[in-house]
């Protein structure tokens, strides 16, 4: 099968709700390439591009596209296999209003610097902040599936996914979502090509991407799933957002509870124990409009049932 390429030119959304009209549609176990936007649409390219405030269109997600199969009750396996910087510089930044230290009288509202890309093929590639380099390590902060009701904008994470900004949904995780329509309709964007756990001024370096993925359903799950999930390699983490960190870590670990209690025939008293001894709570993001937290536990403690 030829490998297709579906762009945000092709289409994006700003936000998931249960009907989206898909502008792709994948074959179960189809691999394919997704080219994202950054999450300002190319709005800022210089350090002096300041952002007054969050504009009403950010992060854009190139899709939906439908995965044939895919049915009410099905878990979606994103199986990332590479995450490719698209452009010579990514911008981190900061808006009146936006970001975990908002209220400090110290720091610039709004504030951006440019991050330039280290086009060298002979290194692994940096961006450059100030003369330092930072390692390109991509991040996908927005990805997601149509919801099971309501209409969410693509700036705020929930059950769907979306905007989880999470730094593990990188190349070589696999992120599964629950499928709440037909065709599940994935979409993706707002990538990064570096960004620190929790987000803190609001974004990481803001950059265009190419995406490697394939796409798969995974029907009748051992576990039913509620919300996201996603294997490392390293580490089974559940993914959990809400509109506190007490919250969000209260989902991510009961929803790990279920996995542990399944793989290993543990009462749900046991998992709960269990699982604080082991791995333990992560921060996503805590600048979004849901906050987002992982519970990880390392793979040789647990593996994901589907
Ligand atoms: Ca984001």
């Amino acid at each position: 099968m030829t490998r297709e390429t579906v762009s945000h030119r092709d289409g994006h959304v700003y936000e998931f709700g249960p009907e989206m009209d898909p502008v792709y549609e994948a074959a179960d176990g189809e691999s394919l390439t997704v080219e994202t936007i950054d999450s300002l649409n190319g709005e800022i390219q210089r350090d002096d591009d300041l952002l007054d405030a969050i504009p009403e269109e950010v992060n854009a997600a190139t899709g939906p596209i439908a995965v044939a199969g895919a049915s009410p009750g099905d878990v979606l396996a994103v199986e990332i296999e590479a995450v490719r910087v698209a452009e010579d510089r990514g911008r981190v930044l900061t808006a009146p209003g936006f970001g975990l230290l908002q209220d400090d009288p110290e720091i610039d509202h709004p504030a951006t610097r440019i991050t330039e890309v280290d086009t060298d093929e002979s290194e692994a590639g940096a961006v450059e902040f100030e003369g330092i380099d930072v390692p390109i390590e991509p991040v996908i902060g927005t990805i997601g599936v149509a919801t099971g009701g309501g209409t969410v904008s693509t700036l705020t994470p929930d059950d769907h996914g979306g905007n989880l900004d999470t730094t593990d949904v990188t190349g070589g995780t696999t992120v599964y979502f629950p499928v709440f329509q037909e065709g599940a309709m994935l979409a993706l964007g707002d990538a990064k090509a570096a960004m620190a756990d929790g987000e803190m001024c609001g974004t990481g370096a803001e950059i265009a991407v190419e995406v490697d993925a394939t796409l798969s359903v995974v029907e009748d799950p051992a576990v039913p799933l509620d919300r996201p999930l996603l294997d490392t390699g390293d580490a089974v983490k559940t993914l959990a957002s809400a509109e506190t960190l007490e919250g969000a870590v209260e989902l991510a670990n009961a929803d790990m509870l279920d996995l542990l209690a399944h793989h290993h025939g543990f009462s749900r008293t046991e998992a709960y124990l269990f699982s604080s001894l082991v791995g333990g709570l992560e921060i996503s993001q805590v600048v979004d409009p849901q906050v987002t937290a992982r519970n990880a536990v390392p793979s040789e403690y647990l593996s994901v049932p589907f």
